[in-house]
């Protein structure tokens, strides 16, 4: 099987190429009955993989495009290489707030040929961990190229790709999920990018329609305004990121604005005319309708960003009694499919899209399948994060889901405005940590960050979390000054004021006055 088309085939992609699927790749010759063969070499897939193999397994992998999947081709790894240019621009056009004349601002330009190649470059130096090579040669794992099926003819216990029959005791779903494409009329017939393609670009788009207002829809509309793009977000919902504390979406809307995206909220894209099938070449006219009213918007790309479909077509599932509904591949807590030689992780099967989901459902798997395991998906503490400036993280439950499940929270909320770090970095504008606890206790039930750095400082509180420590308990622990972490702290002081009884307040009050 030959590699896949990659664009543009510069050095880069072509080291990328090598690396997650050589053009020369020969399957070997299956070795008898697997004791796992995963469908799928995304991180759910490789991580099943190398940590099987790891104890020892007998592990066969398949992968019909490119080895690590979404997150390292066409997802986490390009968007937060382009996020970095991003950020840098912003430095630069803030770089007189902070005392730093440049030399000829008006000079100053974004090399977006540069920057895209910068991506390319870094993606294809993270590679080699995720190849076929190492997969092969230092794990132990026979890598097969091509369509992966479930055959029941061919017998309920193998997987077919191309005309090789590999033979389980079980087998691993981690076939991942692909961008939704709305049936809008003329969206198809003018062309549109996908995640699959906009890191192909090599010119900015001077015009740019953002479909969706969800994490990626966010994260790439701020990039490319960025960049230079005039970039319109068009989401139907009331607010982007439809998940998210919404004092969290307010502060990314006013940071958006300050950007110049032009934020359309409560907004339909319903029509596109012009266009060509062959890429952003020409100018497409977009109708967009909001409140019964009609706009037409006329631009030169439009990325579709409205959610994520599961990859379960092709693979015969229904054959060997796998079901699925449109969210994905049916699973119980323990990850195990409706046929119990057959589990799947991943963003097939989850409602947690993230590559640290995945990762870690991954590990459940392993335990589950091959060692009597039973370790559920329930259990884990699964923090994300949307990339934007600034973050906006999170780690379990939102105010609104604990209302829907009648559980009464005490909310604590630190302002970063109040937190010394936060204004010497100029991080202080809307920016907060907010931590919501049982009612009259300290166990933390969920916490919103939203600051530049949100996605490192959510960990502490997720390992505070996972280890069962309190919020009381958060306040004894030392951070150093001036971090922005010290908000996280103070947190814990202000639950621990509320510990303050008027009795004993009365008492300290009068220790105090004796002693003085
Ligand atoms: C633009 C973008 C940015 C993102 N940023 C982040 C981020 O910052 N942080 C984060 O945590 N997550 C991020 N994600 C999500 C993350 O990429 C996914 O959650 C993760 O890749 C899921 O891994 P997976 O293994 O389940 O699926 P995938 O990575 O989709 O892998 C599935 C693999 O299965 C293969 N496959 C499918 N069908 C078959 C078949 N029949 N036979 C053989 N192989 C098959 C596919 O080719 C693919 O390689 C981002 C996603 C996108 C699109």
């Amino acid at each position: 099987m030959s590699s896949p088309e990659i664009s543009p085939r510069d050095a880069h992609n072509l080291a990328l190429l090598d690396h997650v699927h050589p053009d020369d790749w020969r399957n070997p010759q299956p070795q008898g009955r697997y004791n796992l063969v995963v469908v799928g070499a995304g991180t759910a897939g490789l991580v099943t993989a190398a940590g099987a193999a790891g104890l020892g397994a007998r592990v066969a992998l398949i992968e019909k495009h490119m080895m690590g999947g979404d997150c390292l081709n066409v997802g986490c790894v390009p968007s937060k290489a382009l996020l970095r240019s991003a950020h840098a621009v912003a430095e630069v056009e803030n770089a007189a707030r902070l005392g730093i004349r440049l030399a000829d601002p008006a000079g100053t330009h974004v090399d977006f040929a540069a920057v895209m190649e910068r991506m390319r470059k870094l993606r294809a130096q993270i590679s080699p961990v995720d190849s076929a090579a190492r997969f092969r040669d230092e794990l132990g794992v026979d890598v097969f190229f091509g369509e992966a099926r479930f055959d029941r003819v061919a017998g309920d216990d193998v997987v077919e790709v191309g005309d090789q029959r590999l033979h389980f005791a079980k087998a691993v779903i981690a076939s991942g999920a692909r961008a939704v494409v709305p049936p809008i009329p003329g969206l198809a017939e003018a062309g549109f990018l996908t995640n699959d393609t906009v890191f192909e670009l090599i010119e900015l788009p001077r015009r740019l329609l953002v479909l969706g207002g969800g994490p990626i829809g966010c994260e790439l509309a701020q990039a490319f305004r960025r960049f230079g793009s005039e970039v319109t977000l068009v989401e139907m919902a009331p607010q982007f990121l439809g998940r998210e504390d919404p004092d969290a979406a307010a502060v990314l809307r006013a940071s958006l604005d300050r950007d110049g995206v032009d934020v359309r909220l409560e907004t339909a894209l319903t029509a596109v005319e012009g266009g060509n099938l062959d890429g952003p070449g020409a100018e497409r006219r977009a109708t967009l309708e909001c409140g019964g009213k009609n706009e037409t918007l006329v631009v030169d790309a439009i990325l579709v960003g409205v959610g994520r479909a599961p990859n379960i077509e092709g693979l015969g599932l229904e054959a060997v009694g796998v079901e699925t509904a449109r969210s994905g591949v049916l699973v119980d807590d323990q990850l195990r499919t409706t046929n119990k030689h057959i589990y799947a992780c991943g963003d097939v099967c989850m409602a947690h899209k993230f590559t640290h989901a995945a990762d870690f459902a991954a590990r459940t798997v392993i335990q589950n399948a091959l060692f009597f395991g039973r370790g559920k998906l329930s259990s884990l503490t699964i923090p994300w994060c949307t990339y934007t400036d600034p973050e906006i993280a999170h780690v379990g439950l939102y105010e609104h889901e604990a209302a829907g499940r009648g559980i009464e929270v005490d909310t604590y909320i630190q302002e970063f405005a109040h937190i010394d770090r936060a204004i010497t970095e100029g991080d202080d504008q809307g920016g907060f940590v907010k931590i919501h606890t049982a009612k009259g206790k300290d166990t933390i039930l969920g916490a919103t960050i939203v600051n530049r750095h949100a996605g490192e400082m959510i960990s502490e509180i997720s390992v505070a979390m996972a280890a069962g420590m309190g919020l009381g308990k958060l306040a004894s622990v030392i951070h150093p000054y001036p971090t922005q972490a010290e908000a996280i702290r103070k947190l814990g002081d202000a639950f621990n004021r509320t510990r303050l009884t008027p009795r004993v307040a009365r008492l300290f009050e009068r220790v105090l006055a004796w002693r003085r």
